[in-house]
């Protein structure tokens, strides 16, 4: 992936496809998902998989809503597969089961992400220790595909204790573990307590499988400064909702709201070159990972927002994204 990606930059890295916005549980802080939608027709998610293939994007990830409410997820990674690309996924694991564990290592997925918030579940999260852990043992024992932990930080956490003992639990468990930072139920984000900070420091220190000491532009959020960085979304990232639109990301929805179908290089190259203005307080770490391949080249020399040239539509803008900034008039 790293070798490819420094390759060239005219190609997506990592695509976040979204079969299904429907989700099991109602986290207070997520803008993510309803609890009505119906999955995305199997036929027009391949037509997805293989357009994104056509762009040479080397990782699709796919996500929610609750991914496993799709009925045919396994027929999507196995496209995903057969095309050449990595498949992930990134679920809240209540649907796992020993069984499906094995059709998703039939299906041939690479790697699989849970994020568990809190270790007794509250009025803001669920996806707790308590009732995932069962979860994580069958992952253990069965999953042929990686298996990572992400234990979280920030405002809707009560405990921050208990994203050590998740992360603690991840590694026994022979999982590797990253720490994510929270933003509030409005998409803002708040500065770590000392507290906070501390446990930050401590998941970062678990040794080899705490992928959490790689996520370096993290320290910055995490004292709630600003952090410098080339935000490539749009290009090497790409955020494809349940309609087919591209976007920035999952708090940017409505940008560029451009058809995958029509997604083309031109656009890829456009938005490698614009600069995010919520790139500074930004806490998706799955872009900020993605675009350490390119922080070094490839100055952002174009002002978001600004209208794009005549060759590329702008579609409507769906008014979805709680971070989303106006546009100029
Ligand atoms: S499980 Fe995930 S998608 Fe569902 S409400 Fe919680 S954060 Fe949102
Ligand atoms: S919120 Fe973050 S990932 Fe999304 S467009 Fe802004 S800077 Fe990029």
């Amino acid at each position: 992936m790293i070798a490819k990606g420094l390759l060239s930059t005219h190609h997506p890295i990592d695509a976040h496809l979204i079969p299904i916005r429907r989700c099991n549980l109602a986290c207070s802080y997520c803008n993510e998902y309803d609890s009505v939608s119906k999955p995305v027709p199997t036929e027009e998610m391949l037509r997805r998989v293989d357009r994104l293939a056509d762009l040479g994007t080397t990782i699709i990830t796919i996500s929610g809503g609750e991914p496993l409410l799709h009925p045919e997820l396994e027929e999507i990674i196995r496209r995903i597969r057969s095309r050449g690309l990595l498949a992930g996924l990134i679920t809240n694991g209540y649907l796992l089961t020993a069984k499906r564990i094995l059709s998703l290592n039939d299906a041939g997925l690479d790697h699989l992400q849970i994020s568990i918030d809190n270790v007794m579940p509250d009025e803001s999260s669920k996806k707790s220790l308590k009732v995932l852990d069962q979860k994580l043992r069958l992952l253990a024992e069965h999953a042929l595909f990686h298996v990572n932990i992400n234990s979280v930080l920030g405002s809707p956490v009560r405990n921050p204790e208990d994203a050590l003992v998740v992360a603690r639990r991840a590694l026994e468990l022979g999982l590797t573990s990253t720490v994510g930072i929270l933003h509030d139920a409005n998409g803002q984000l708040q500065p770590l307590s000392e507290r906070q900070q501390q446990i930050f420091a401590e998941i970062r220190s678990l040794g080899k499988q705490s992928y959490a000491r790689l996520n370096s532009f993290q320290s910055s959020i995490a004292r709630g400064l600003a952090h410098q960085w080339r935000c490539r979304a749009g290009s090497r990232y790409l955020y494809i909702c349940e309609n087919g639109l591209v976007h920035y990301c999952s708090q940017q929805r409505g940008y560029p709201g451009i058809p995958l179908a029509e997604y083309t290089r031109v656009h890829i190259d456009y938005e490698y070159r614009t600069r995010k203005a919520c790139a500074p307080h930004c806490t998706i770490s799955c872009v900020q990972q993605v675009a350490m391949i390119d922080n070094w080249r490839g100055p952002q020399t174009r002002p978001a927002f600004q209208p794009l040239p005549a060759l590329i539509s702008l579609q409507p803008l769906k008014p979805t994204g709680a971070l989303r900034p106006s546009p100029p008039a």
